[in-house]
């Protein structure tokens, strides 16, 4: 079968900084992948080139066995299969909740307002905060946010879903739904490579785990063995 998402060789240079060093990772449709490292790794590097937020300058980058490129005029098709969710939700902050998970289905998919809005709120009743549609983003809390965040990645009905450190900005208390909310995604089957310092999800949700360092991929295991190699 084919992969959801191939790396091959890719290289990645800030400058004369290099910043991915040759890597070689296959997502098959339906894994789940934690990747950890310490900071300044590449693993936002990485994960942004899946979806070219990051150009890489040599290697091949596959999604569904089509290989990308930034100047390529289909990018955009490619690249909404592929949805984001970052540290800092990156949710507009004059749109409300519903307009948010909205505008992107009727603008870029030219979906009908109310097929869009009727999605967004199926969406939303998933992470379990409907309740909020007509709210603003700053009247949320963060553990919310990044809820909806995840919800408007969902209504472009993504194949896989790439989150960069979701956890990572949020107040303790609220990580655990957050994490939640993963794991029935995970459960449910998404393709999902997830940054992520949370091992215990890594241990309960992952079917691979890889460690970075220096820009390069130096270990890759179940997260059983990963977990109890010395
Ligand atoms: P991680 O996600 O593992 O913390 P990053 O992918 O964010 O690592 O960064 C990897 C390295 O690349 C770091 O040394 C970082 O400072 C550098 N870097 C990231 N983004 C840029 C950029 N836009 N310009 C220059 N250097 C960058
Ligand atoms: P995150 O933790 O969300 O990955 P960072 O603090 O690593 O965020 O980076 C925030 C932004 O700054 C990113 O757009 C990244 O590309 C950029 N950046 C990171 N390191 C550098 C760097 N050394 N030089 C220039 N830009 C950088």
């Amino acid at each position: 079968e084919t992969p959801a998402v191939q790396l091959k060789n890719v290289e990645k240079y800030y400058g004369t900084f290099h910043a991915l060093k040759s890597i070689n990772l296959s997502v098959g449709k339906g894994e789940k992948i934690v990747v950890c490292g310490p900071s300044g790794s590449g693993k936002s590097t990485m994960i942004r080139t899946i979806n070219q937020l990051e150009e890489h300058q040599s290697g091949e980058i596959l999604i569904n066995g089509a290989p990308i490129s930034a100047n390529d005029p289909t990018i955009d098709d490619l690249r909404q299969d592929v949805g984001m969710v970052f540290q800092h939700f990156n949710l507009f902050p004059h749109m409300t909740i519903l307009e948010n998970c909205t505008l992107a289905p009727t603008v870029v998919r030219k979906v009908s307002q109310k097929d869009a809005e009727k999605t967004a709120m199926a969406y939303l009743e998933k992470v379990q905060i409907a309740n909020q549609a007509f709210k603003y983003p700053g009247q949320l809390s963060g553990g919310q946010q990044q809820r909806v965040a995840i919800a408007r990645a969902l209504c472009m009905k993504p194949e896989i879903l790439l989150f960069d450190e979701p956890t990572s900005a949020l107040d303790p208390e609220m990580i655990g739904e957050v994490l939640d909310v993963m794991e029935t995604l995970a459960e449910e089957g998404m393709t999902m490579v997830c940054v992520t310092h949370e091992m215990g999800f890594a241990r309960k949700v992952a079917d691979r785990v890889i460690f970075m360092d220096a820009g390069e991929i130096i270990e890759e295991d179940t997260p059983d063995a990963f977990f109890t190699n010395p």
